[in-house]
């Protein structure tokens, strides 16, 4: 299989990071991951958007334009031959000797990305998962798609262990995100969601999302919502790239509802479908 590297496209085998790669000393880059549906990259624009909006907050320049990178992906894809699955890359301010403050100017930032096959998680989609509540202990720029990840980690893994698919995180008793996703409960109809500030990443399928409620008048508000709120939702789903919209039908051993997907979350997977179905044909 192949891989790139900075501006080429090599076998993976041949791929080699210098050991004081920024990334792997400090995880000093930011990454995204975009989708794949039947060879084509879905929402591929909104995620470039967001990698050069990252990188930029950390102040990191990327040394392409936005097209020669889209260009450079939708390569990788056609010679990996991807069909379904997800296109991952990520780019860190380069090598240099070990030192917290930033190399040199002319050291050059170094871009990877590497494709594979991803099922869509269709049992999953169908019945829902469970998922627990824990503390959110990430820093206070989670608008930042880095590299640090090892809060939300944790959080996945404490999740696993429980036999639960997410961990809905809340700061002082209002819930932010997943550790791995957005997070929404649903009242009367009625969705709410954590606004798009620091303490979350504004997720694209969240943006997909918002935009399909607004189109199809269902109710999307985007107001913080406490941890009782959650607790008693109608309704909670969570989204993200791989895991699409999400229904959560147990929350901490209780059920959701009457324990299975909600009527609002039904529908808006039904958009999302025709969505990216549509997307594939445009
Ligand atoms: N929030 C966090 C912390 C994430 O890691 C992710 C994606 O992995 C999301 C939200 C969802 O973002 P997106 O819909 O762009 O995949």
């Amino acid at each position: 299989v192949k891989v790139i590297l900075n501006d080429k496209i090599i076998d993976r085998s041949e791929a080699a990071i210098d050991i004081e790669d920024r990334g792997y000393q400090f995880g000093d880059g930011v990454y995204e991951v975009i989708r794949v549906y039947d060879g084509v990259l879905f929402t591929g624009d909104e995620h470039l958007e967001r990698f050069y909006s990252s990188a930029d907050k950390i102040k990191i320049t990327v040394p392409f334009q936005k097209e020669e990178l889209l260009e450079l992906m939708n390569q990788l894809i056609q010679v990996n031959d991807v069909h379904d699955g997800s296109i991952y890359m990520q780019l860190t301010r380069g090598a240099s000797p070990r030192n917290h403050v930033f190399p040199s100017a002319d050291t050059k930032p170094v871009l990877t990305a590497y494709t594979k096959e991803v099922a869509r998680p269709v049992e999953s989609l169908e019945n829902g998962v469970a998922a627990m509540v824990a503390d959110d202990i990430r820093w206070l720029r989670c608008d930042i798609k880095s590299l640090n990840l090892l809060p939300n980690l944790l959080a996945k893994q404490a999740a696993t262990e429980q036999g639960c698919y997410e961990a809905i995180l809340h700061r002082n008793g209002l819930v932010t995100e997943g550790s791995a996703s957005n997070a929404y409960i649903v009242v009367d109809g009625k969705i709410k969601t954590h606004p798009a500030t620091n303490l979350i990443l504004n997720g694209i399928t969240r943006q997909v999302v918002a935009r399909l409620c607004k189109e199809n008048n269902i109710p999307f508000s985007e107001e913080a919502f406490t941890l009782e709120e959650l607790r008693n939702a109608d309704e909670i789903f969570v989204t993200s790239t791989t895991s699409e919209v999400m229904p959560v039908v147990k929350l901490d051993e209780r059920e959701i509802g009457n324990g299975k997907p909600g009527q609002v979350t039904r529908k808006l997977q039904t958009l999302f479908v025709e969505e990216f179905e549509s997307a594939k044909q445009a």
